[in-house]
């Protein structure tokens, strides 16, 4: 194992106080960052993709274990931290600096790819959701969220978390929680629990659908999750030639009378199916 100076010692250093507007909260608990690389199937091949390594504490954990890293990150004064990463694991590390939300992650590296990161809160959704439509580019996704978030992704129908993005998430991708990190683990500290969650994309989504369909679908359905499905798309169906919410509930097998959170994602994917089919 390579000699690099200890994570606190890198941060003093560099002057590193957390930025809130980075979502910067650091994870230096070295048996945590071992954690989640252990959690990653398949390290030693092609590229493991980290957004937001801040001082590295991940990405050495990543290196240590065999893989083969580009991080993104937005912090300028990451930049040396980095540097002397990559100079302790010749050739294993690129660092590109800027925002990830302007980043083909899909481009980067070579295949296969993975993400693994602790993601920035207030960035991490919109991050998933755009990986998300590129999804089978990536072999796993290894995501640290805030809980709720992470709850939203998992849950199952029928649950007060479940909602668009469960459907997203679950139609493309296998989805497990793998293990909550309280905040303490951080510096400094988040006010909110974390939790890992692992999402490997299916080789073909759970059920045929048009993705942007599906999308209108679930907007909205659970737009107004407490009302029946027959009043809650009376607006999406509106100008097909099933004209209202309860012919397109029909027309796909669904009860009308139903609530948006009782229906599985292959329902969903009915209902969409059905609305291109009466779009024509
Ligand atoms: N991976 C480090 C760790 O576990 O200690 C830091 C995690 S911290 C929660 C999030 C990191 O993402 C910070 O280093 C922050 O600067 C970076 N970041 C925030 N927004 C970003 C963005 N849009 N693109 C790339 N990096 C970003």
């Amino acid at each position: 194992m390579p000699e690099l100076p200890p994570l606190r010692d890198v941060i003093a250093r560099a002057g590193l106080l957390a930025d809130k507007r980075l979502g910067q909260h650091f994870l230096l608990d070295l048996n945590l960052t071992g954690r989640i690389a252990r959690s990653v199937a398949n390290l030693s091949h092609g590229t493991t993709i980290e957004i937001g390594p801040g001082p590295g504490g991940l990405t050495r954990a990543l290196l240590e274990a065999g893989a083969t890293v580009v991080t993104v990150e937005k912090d300028p004064r990451c930049r040396a931290i980095l540097a002397e990463i990559a100079e302790a694991y010749p050739g294993r590390l690129t660092s590109l600096e800027g925002d990830a939300l302007s980043v083909d992650a899909g481009a980067l590296g070579t295949a296969p790819r993975r993400i693994v990161s602790n993601l920035p809160y207030n960035v991490g959704t919109e991050l998933l959701i755009r990986w998300l439509e590129n999804a089978t580019a990536f072999e796993s996704f290894t995501l640290m969220f805030q809980t709720e978030v992470a709850m939203r992704l998992t849950a199952p129908a029928d649950t007060g978390a479940y909602g668009r993005l469960s459907v997203l998430a679950q139609w493309l991708c296998d989805v497990n929680p793998l293990f909550h990190i309280n905040p303490k683990a951080f510096t400094p500290p988040p006010l909110v629990q974390s939790t890992v969650v692992q999402l490997v994309p299916r080789k073909e989504p759970l059920a045929p659908a048009r993705r942007e369909t599906l999308e209108r679908v679930t907007a909205a359905a659970f737009g107004q999750r407490r009302k029946m499905l027959r009043q809650s798309l009376m607006a999406v169906a509106a100008g097909t030639a099933l004209a209202d919410g309860e012919r397109l509930c029909r027309a796909a097998g669904v009860e009308p009378t139903a609530r948006a959170e009782t229906l599985s994602v292959r329902q969903f994917c009915a209902i969409a199916n059905a609305l291109d089919m009466a779009k024509g």
